[in-house]
């Protein structure tokens, strides 16, 4: 475990990259090979999307220059004995796992304040602007929302004193799983199989959905079971995959511009 911690930590900006620009072409691949949907993405809009991730890389790098690693090793050399890892003292591959599951329960339970808080939804809705979800759209958050999330997900971090390497993995399984979930690919009856454990293409589409009914359900972003264990989860969607009516109702997929000055406008609650 020490190993995996020290090539996590050694090869930290090689993983989040390869990881990153590897899954969008293979995901850009599979959407072609194997398409859930008919549909067409205009390159301008893929080109948007992915300009969100660019703009928020910079927008998280401009509040938290060190981002979440420094400062998590920072706070635990200040204040050794705070934390819950440090009192509860497991071994390094059980902290792994016990910070990875409770890191992605709070990032469930942000999904769905994000949802029912009508600031909160004002950049949130951002994200479901997309009718014709894709792979790029994991990466299409506002940045007023990549920002409240960091803040959360730092104030989570300090509290489980979460060890530097198992921050490293959890970002970078973050990211696979947004651009896993998001790309327009069939996975065949593999998905009803998957989705047991974790968040699936069509999981997360049917959260995509413009029936409110559907996008109060399943809000996991990586593990499947916190929509078990909490009632929001859906099995199928009223229409089948391939007709269901994704985005928000009355509102046009946005550009970039427009995305971004959404939640600064006089704006109606959609879903
Ligand atoms: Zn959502
Ligand atoms: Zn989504």
């Amino acid at each position: 475990m020490t190993g995996l911690s020290e090539f996590l930590t050694q090869h930290e900006g090689f993983l989040r990259s390869g990881v990153f620009f590897g899954l969008l072409i293979l995901f850009l691949a599979l959407e072609r090979l194997r398409p859930r949907r008919r549909q067409q993405v205009s390159a301008r809009h893929f080109v948007s999307n992915l300009a969100f991730g660019v703009l928020n890389a910079m927008v998280l790098r401009l509040a938290l220059p060190g981002g979440l690693v420094l400062l998590a090793i920072w706070f635990q050399g200040a204040y050794p004995s705070l934390g819950l890892m440090n009192w509860l003292n497991l071994p390094l591959a059980a902290e792994f796992v016990i910070c990875l599951i409770l890191l992605d329960l709070v990032l469930y339970w942000q999904h769905r304040l994000f949802h029912q808080i009508d600031f909160l939804w004002k950049f949130h809705s951002a994200h479901h602007g997309d009718r014709n979800l894709n792979v790029s759209s994991g990466v299409r958050f506002h940045p007023g929302e990549a920002l409240i999330s960091l803040f959360l997900k730092a104030g989570a971090i300090l509290a489980l004193g979460m060890p530097a390497a198992a921050i490293i993995l959890f970002e970078v399984l973050l990211n696979a799983a947004s651009l896993f979930n998001h790309a327009n690919w069939s996975l065949g009856r593999l998905d009803a199989l998957f989705q047991k454990f974790i968040v699936t293409p069509d999981m997360h589409r049917l959260h995509h959905s413009r029936l409110e009914s559907e996008s109060r359900k399943n809000y996991g972003f990586f593990l499947s079971g916190w929509d078990y264990i909490f009632s929001s989860y859906k099995n199928q969607p009223d229409t089948p995959h391939k007709d269901i009516a994704l985005g928000l109702e009355d509102m046009p997929e946005d550009g970039f511009v427009s995305t971004l000055q959404r939640p600064f406008r006089k704006n109606r609650r959609e879903a």
